[in-house]
């Protein structure tokens, strides 16, 4: 039996309740029962978090990317050591399988170490100057302190990446982490503290969302936001950040196309996709939705996914043999329902699944839907959650319109036998990230974000830490 810990504030250095006393309940997605609380920050709270944040700028930049590289990778090594420790709260807070919790969890010291590797390489230029004796220089010096806003599908994997690249760039930073899943993010932090992050480097806060990034975002001290949710909540901070001429990095939803060509190997891509379908719930910015399947493979495809669907064992994500956990939180049910019915109302044929499992928890079935019209509102929001729409094509033009035809492009796959194929999708799909026969995406040193209503900016690959580096010039005579 795992103790769920109750989460506390870190604020320069120091692990503590919030002023106020103030507490939110924390509640397990596979009984609905509250397991713990998390301290609750008020204005008070983020003026400390605040000055503790500009006093960490000054020590962290101070300290040489040799230093913060070293003390980066004993947190890495830290974080592998609890794993097994850490991964329990994950699952027990956010309900997806150990296993995949885990493999967050070490995926995050992976993140951690490329960082680290990254700190060292931060090179400015050395510009050939027109006139005799003048150098002409580039440095790279880190932003300033970071407002960090990230959420609850993958509550260490959307910390790492922000918080990776501002202590290697000698940035400081605040956390906003999610108040549903606070304790496995405090349990990645700490590795930082424990490694010897100096304090006010890295502060921890939970509260209200928009009361603590409507405060963050203008104040001063705050120099780069970055925040990973949905795509009306990001329009929002961007535009908050840009009234105050922040840089922002923002990693929005998506509702990511998979075109699957009749000469594709279908049983390899039913057997990816499934998996990756299914993961996390469906909780996943980068999960596949609509999936358009050449017509030749169309009834193969479907079959093979439904059966697939279907066979999956839903449970809590803590008994050994489940292979999809309950739903976050419980809004996501009656959202997912309404998306569901809505689909069948249009003439979409419910395959599988559309409905909640048994009234303990917040479980909800694989659900698989075909043909699916575009006026559906399933076809052009994000479910967000277990469910697939398997669409037909005929001809490749009209899979790709479809395929660019929402405002959001973050991630999209293809399947298909033929490398021209391949070639054409790669300069026409239009999303920041495209993996073509293979899972291939979210790995550090990949560039990782989306283009238009998805976002800006990427959370992976040397593009990620450069958001973190102002450039600035030096010309000099002598
Ligand atoms: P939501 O839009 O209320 O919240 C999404 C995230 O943003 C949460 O972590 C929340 O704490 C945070 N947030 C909300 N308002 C904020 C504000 N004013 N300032 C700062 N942070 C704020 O939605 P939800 O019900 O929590 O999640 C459902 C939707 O969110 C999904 O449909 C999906 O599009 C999106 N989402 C995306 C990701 C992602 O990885 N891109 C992760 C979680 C949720």
């Amino acid at each position: 039996m795992t103790d769920y810990p109750d989460t506390q504030l870190l604020i320069d250095g120091e692990w503590r309740p919030a002023l106020s006393g103030k507490t939110i309940p924390v509640l397990n997605p596979a009984t609905g029962a509250e397991i713990g609380t998390v301290a609750h920050a008020a204005t008070a709270d983020l003026d400390a978090a605040l000055a503790a944040v500009e006093k960490g700028f000054a020590v962290w930049k101070a300290t040489s990317a040799f230093e913060r590289a070293r003390i980066m990778r004993k947190a890495a090594e830290l974080l592998r050591e609890r794993v097994e420790a850490i991964a329990p709260i994950m699952t027990l807070e956010q309900g997806k399988p150990l296993a995949q919790a885990k493999m967050e969890t070490l995926g995050a010291a992976d993140t951690i170490d490329w960082f680290a590797e990254e700190a060292r390489r931060t090179y400015g230029q050395i510009i050939p100057a027109r006139a005799p004796g003048v150098i002409q220089m580039t440095l790279k010096l880190p932003v300033g302190p970071v407002a960090a806003f990230t959420p609850w599908n993958f509550p260490i994997n959307q910390v790492v990446r922000k918080l990776s690249a501002a202590l290697a760039t000698g940035c400081s930073i605040i956390v906003k982490a999610p108040e549903e899943t606070p304790a496995s993010p405090a349990a990645l932090i700490r590795c930082f503290v424990d490694a010897g992050v100096p304090a006010g480097v890295v502060n921890l806060v939970y509260g209200i969302p928009a009361e603590v990034s409507e405060y963050l975002i203008p104040h001063p001290t705050i120099r780069k936001i970055s925040f990973t949710g949905s795509t009306p909540i990001g329009k929002m901070l961007a535009g908050l950040a840009g009234q105050h001429m922040k840089r922002a990095t923002m990693e929005l939803g998506g509702h990511a196309p998979v075109i699957v060509t009749a000469d594709a190997d279908i049983a390899k891509a039913v057997d990816l996709m499934a998996t990756h379908k299914f993961r996390n719930a469906g909780q996943v910015c980068v999960s596949p939705t609509r999936f358009l399947i050449e017509e030749a493979a169309f009834d193969r495809f479907t079959e093979g996914f439904t059966a697939a669907a279907k066979a999956l064992k839903v449970g809590p994500g803590m008994d050994a043999d489940t292979q999809m956990g309950p739903l976050a939180n419980d809004r996501r049910i009656p959202a997912l329902e309404k998306l569901v019915n809505d689909a069948v109302d249009h003439g979409g044929r419910l395959l599988t699944g559309g409905r909640r499992i048994g009234n303990t928890g917040w479980f909800f079935e694989p659900t698989v839907l075909a043909d699916v019209p575009t006026e559906a509102r399933i076809m052009n929001e994000e479910p967000f959650g277990p469910v697939a729409i398997i669409n037909r094509f005929s001809h490749l033009d009209d899979a790709i319109a479809e395929a660019n035809r929402l405002p959001f492009g973050l991630a999209a796959y293809a399947f298909t036998g033929s490398g021209a194929t391949a070639t054409r999708l790669g300069n026409e799909i239009e999303a920041g990230m495209l993996s073509v026969n293979h899972l291939g995406l979210a790995l550090p040193e990949l560039p990782f974000g989306g283009i238009r209503d998805s976002g800006y900016g990427t959370e992976g690959g040397s593009e990620a830490v450069e958001a973190y580096l102002e450039t600035k010039l030096v010309t000099r005579l002598g």
